[in-house]
């Protein structure tokens, strides 16, 4: 049977993140070996809504695989959240012919795609976009790889310094609910101690732990904590924890923050964006919809977006016993 679909948009939502460019190029070079049109939303759902729409071509995309963030601007946006919205946003897709979307973003934007195809019966693929690879149907989402490449050379770099002055410092690290990053940055870069939303081990053991560092004759040490760590301490309580009940350390505090989410897409997540792109538009083209690409055992697959956003990724059990083996 003949495909029905002769147009599709893509846009990016939500949070950036590394590789989302990589994806966005891949969309559009995969409409265009398939012969079918292709055109850019900007800023997101709130970009749909208002149509703002660019027609892409092959050569539109040229040099972008290699920049971070988004060329399509990324928002968040609350008017999609209302009936009244998305409606908006589906006369805008009709009155430019569009048949069929591919969404680049996290669980909240394919939760808004799925609400949308529901209403509109519009066809929607996913490609997860986020740093936190906190998405179920994906061993990897995009932008993962690069975020914590970045984390780790900023970890080296503070170890140098740490080094140098005999200090302790607390490193805090995006994840909010996951604590992916942290954990892969925390084994990658040689922390002593790696506080992660899944498991609270107590401020009582953190202090046991940098006792037996500084005993065993350890010149520096680095505690990497996920933003959503349960110790119920925030990075700058812990700095004053720990300098009350341990003087013997100097502590100082390092929030990474926002530059996680930027820099240029790691060689990993290039591949892979440009994978998913591929397989989202031959999705599309199968007839086939609310489905998220990912990619298991190396293989690229096609997961329901329902499933891929019903909670959080589970932490990888082996890599924390790794992580304590390591800090011995
Ligand atoms: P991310 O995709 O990175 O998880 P958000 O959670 O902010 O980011 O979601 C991005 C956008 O997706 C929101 O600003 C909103 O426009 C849309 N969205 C999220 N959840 C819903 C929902 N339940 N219904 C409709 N739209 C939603």
């Amino acid at each position: 049977m003949a495909s029905e679909i002769k147009k599709i948009a893509v846009l990016t939502s939500g949070g950036d993140s590394p590789g989302m460019n990589a994806a966005i190029r891949s969309v559009v070079r995969a409409c265009a070996y398939m012969k079918v049109d292709c055109m850019a939303v900007y800023r997101g759902y709130e970009g749909m809504i208002e149509g703002d729409f660019v027609p892409m071509d092959a050569r539109s995309v040229n040099n972008i695989i290699n920049k971070g963030g988004t060329i399509l601007k990324s928002a968040r946006c609350d008017e999609f959240r209302t009936q009244e919205g998305r409606k908006k946003a589906y006369d805008q897709l009709v009155k430019n012919k569009i048949d069929a979307l591919v969404v680049i973003g996290g669980d909240g934007s394919f939760r808004g795609a799925l609400i949308f195809n529901k209403e509109y019966d519009f066809p929607v693929i996913g490609i997860p976009g986020t740093i936190d690879n906190d998405i179920f149907g994906t061993r990897y989402t995009l932008g993962f790889d690069t975020a914590l490449n970045t984390v780790v050379d900023a970890i080296d770099k503070i170890r140098d310094t740490a080094s140098s002055h005999n200090r302790l410092f607390f490193v805090e690290v995006m994840g909010r609910d996951v604590g992916h990053i942290a954990l892969n940055a925390g084994v990658g870069a040689g922390a002593e101690e790696i506080l992660i939303p899944e498991q609270n081990l107590g401020l009582e053991r953190l202090l046991e732990s940098l006792k037996r560092s500084k005993k065993s004759g350890k010149s520096s040490s680095i505690v990497i904590v996920a933003e959503g760590d349960k110790t119920g301490k925030n990075v700058f309580e812990l700095k004053e924890y720990v300098e009350e009940h341990l003087p013997i350390y100097d502590v100082r505090v390092s929030v990474l923050g926002h530059m996680q989410r930027g820099g240029r897409p790691s060689a990993f997540d290039r591949v892979l964006a440009s994978r998913m792109g591929v397989r989202a538009v031959e999705a599309l083209l199968e007839g086939k919809t609310n489905l998220m690409v990912g990619i298991m055992d190396n293989k690229i697959t096609l997961y329901p977006m329902a499933d891929a956003i019903e909670g959080h990724t589970k932490i990888d059990r082996e890599l924390i016993r790794v992580a304590d083996i390591m800090s011995t």
